[in-house]
């Protein structure tokens, strides 16, 4: 397994790194026999990075992580976590949630620990205002937790914002083939960089669907360069490409995947893929571009909407719906739209104020696409369902 050097800490990470969100299952339910085995065959294969979060497999997830690291191998692992600002509304209830975790994880500190799908500058002010950030800062202090960041999912402008607003260890974000302008995106990527913050990239694969849900126009090219390279293949091997990436995450369910993943990992250095395959990836580009509803292309340079709407996010999370037929795509449009922070950016907060349309060099109507994305993606009683839930998850800590 190869390993890049955190440029702040030193600390030597394996190039993949485990997510802990899709562990195996049986009869529907997390396997943790199986996934115990899974973790620590990934170890034996020189994995040690692994990321989970408090609320994945509701909980789930930090418990059998910290079963699967106790008995010796929990010292030569860098353990990853997340607090969900979205569920804090006051100092002690991050306290509680940050107890809890060390408690499933079976450990005294947390190497890297962030706050989990951090939406916006915003929602950094608040955690400051509560107190959570001099907590967190006091915690490092203590050698209790090593490494502070926060993982995005939100809109490139958000992104820069958050970055610069702090001296953070590290940060996470979504990044592939298909989200070269999308979210952080690759200017994000590169601004973490350059600023020395290391980068750990999520969702490689689209949660799955470049392994397995790309149009055959994509495959055939995959295919016509070399038969024998699968899409995951091609796909992790465009994101390690970067030397701007430390670790790319991957949620392997199976012993298969793993076998697939670390064979790939074996030989990856930054800038070793060849100009023809780089050349590949822009056909591939261009198809999955032809072959979307809305051609946006996620330029940037209808933002900022006045009314805080996040349009080539709302485009992408409903070009996915159908390019990608990803099912999952309300949850997605939620997540990606900072639904569980105070101030979405919805399709549904346009004013129709127009603003944004003559500096869309597509040529797209934008206001008549997020009038579509609402219809689709929006049901009537989201904005009121999110604000009970957002009040739920904040009373219930
Ligand atoms: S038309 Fe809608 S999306 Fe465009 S700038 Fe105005 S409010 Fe924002
Ligand atoms: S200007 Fe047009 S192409 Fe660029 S992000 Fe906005 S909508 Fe998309």
């Amino acid at each position: 397994m190869l390993t890049r050097t955190n440029t702040k800490n030193k600390d030597e990470l394996s190039i993949l790194g485990f997510g802990c969100m899709r562990f195996p299952t049986k009869n529907g339910t997390v396997d943790e026999d199986a996934s115990i085995a899974l973790i620590r065959e990934c170890i034996h294969k020189g994995i040690n990075y692994f990321d989970t979060a408090y609320f994945y497999n509701g909980g789930k997830s930090e418990s059998i992580l910290g079963k699967a690291l106790s008995g010796g191998y929990r010292a030569n692992v860098k353990v990853a976590t997340k607090l969900p600002p979205f569920m804090v509304s006051k100092l002690q209830g991050a306290q509680k949630i940050f107890s809890t975790q060390l408690s499933r994880l079976q450990t005294e500190y947390i190497d890297y620990y962030l706050l989990h799908m951090l939406s916006d500058i915003n929602e950094l002010e608040r955690m400051k205002s509560l107190g959570v950030i001099d907590w967190l800062e006091e915690l490092k202090k203590q050698g209790i937790i090593k490494n502070l960041g926060f993982s995005f999912h939100g809109s490139k402008m958000d992104f820069e914002q958050l970055i610069t607003a702090y001296p953070w260890d590290f940060c996470q974000i979504q990044y592939n083939y298909l989200d070269v302008n999308n979210q952080a995106g690759i200017s994000g990527l590169q601004l973490a960089y350059s600023l020395g913050i290391p980068v750990i990239v999520m969702e490689p694969l689209r949660g799955g669907r470049l392994a397995d849900r790309l149009p055959k126009e994509v495959l055939h090219k995959f295919h016509s360069y070399d038969k024998d390279s699968t899409p995951v293949e091609w796909a992790l091997k465009w994101v390690w490409n970067h030397p701007q990436v430390t670790v790319v995450l991957s949620g392997m369910s199976n012993e298969e995947q793993l076998e697939e993943n670390t064979q790939i990992a074996c030989d990856m250095i930054p800038n070793s893929l060849s100009d023809k395959e780089l050349e590949v990836f822009d056909r591939v580009m261009d198809i999955m571009h032809e072959k979307t509803k809305i051609p946006c292309t996620s330029c940037g340079y209808c933002m900022p909407c006045p009314f805080g709407v996040n349009i080539p996010g709302c485009f992408s999370v409903y070009n996915d719906k159908y390019l990608l037929r990803e099912k999952r795509n309300k949850i997605i449009y939620i997540r990606t739209l900072g639904g569980l922070s105070k101030q979405a950016a919805y399709a549904s907060i346009c004013t129709e104020c127009g603003k944004c349309e003559k500096h869309c060099p597509q040529k797209i109507e934008i206001r008549r696409e997020l009038k579509r994305v609402k219809k689709e993606m929006e049901n009537p009683f989201l904005n009121t369902s999110m604000k009970i839930i957002r009040r739920f998850m904040r009373i219930s800590n």
